[in-house]
């Protein structure tokens, strides 16, 4: 496994294997490794030829009083992690290095990037799409592998990729959870056993309102009141049922949405979504409309 912390070193690395005809895949992360990005790096690693991990912890998507200082740094467990799974590269760019004196230029996603967590974190999604895109041109991948854990995130670098004809295939994988359902955080090691058990709430919530609506309910303020009701107990940021491509909330669910929340647990802000498409429930778990 190579180490490269310059964007001209680890593109010189990247254009040689491209060159040799090899697929180059990407999973960009801040590190703090836990499971949920192992199954990205797993796909990766399945899928492409080449396999490269970024572990960078982004100033610019923190605002000054968010927890940049005290970020989980675990860099030599996170090391033998990516070995272990059969990464082939890691980029580690120092801050000074991806941001040096002067730096001035910034990318913004209009429309996806106004609603959910930009609400209470407005400098959040310019910081992502902008060191994305530095990464992006560093790592020259074919595919760049992104968890839905970040339905929003998701949403906005597909976009942009788009949009920029970045030529980079933006591949979304599946949310991965602890055994009791918690959405796997690298912030969930801030929780104390009191916390970690309320923060629960946010999962089990969203799965009883996946089953009302795999059942057939199709009253959005019924299923946002009903999450709400089970997240009485905790500090709630969001709670909205929004289009899963143009992330704008809706009014009837009859295309793919996405449930997401956030919620502040002590001084941690969890963030947990389920996806469903209306188009795919199984006709025997309907309870109406069933001819
Ligand atoms: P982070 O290090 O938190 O910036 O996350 C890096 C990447 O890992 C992002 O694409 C996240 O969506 C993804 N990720 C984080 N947690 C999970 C999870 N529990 N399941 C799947 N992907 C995740």
């Amino acid at each position: 496994m190579i180490i490269f912390d310059t964007p001209e070193s680890m593109r010189d690395w990247s254009l040689t294997q491209r060159a040799a005809g090899r697929s180059v895949g990407f999973v960009p992360t801040m590190g703090a490794l836990h499971e949920g990005h192992g199954s990205l790096m797993k796909i990766a690693v399945e899928r492409d030829d080449i396999t490269v991990l970024s572990i960078f912890v982004n100033p610019t998507q923190f605002a000054p009083h968010e927890d940049l200082d005290q970020y989980p740094r675990t860099w030599e467990t996170d090391l033998a992690m990516a070995q272990e799974i059969g990464i082939d590269a890691i980029y580690a760019p120092k801050p000074a290095t991806m941001y040096p004196e002067g730096y001035s230029t910034y990318l913004e996603v209009e429309g996806l990037s106004k609603g959910l967590c930009s609400r209470t974190r407005p400098h959040f999604f310019r910081g992502v799409a902008t060191v994305v895109t530095k990464l992006f041109c560093a790592v020259m991948p074919h595919n760049a592998y992104f968890g839905q854990k970040d339905a929003q995130q998701c949403a906005i670098i597909t976009r942009m990729a788009r949009d920029l004809d970045l030529g980079v295939n933006i591949v979304e994988c599946p949310l991965i959870r602890e055994d009791d359902g918690l959405a796997m955080s690298s912030r969930n090691r801030y929780l104390n056993a009191a916390e970690r058990e309320q923060g629960l709430c946010l999962s089990q919530s969203l799965f009883t309102a996946l089953e009302l609506l795999q059942s057939g309910e199709r009253n959005v303020d019924a299923i946002i009141n009903h999450v709400q009701n089970g997240m009485a107990r905790v500090h709630i940021d969001y709670i909205e049922l929004v289009d899963a491509l143009t992330m704008e909330p809706v009014t009837t669910i009859d295309k793919p949405i996405v449930l997401a929340v956030a919620a502040k647990i002590g001084e941690t802000r969890l963030i947990d979504n389920i996806k469903f498409d209306p188009a795919k429930v199984p006709a025997a778990t309907l309870t109406t409309g069933v001819v």
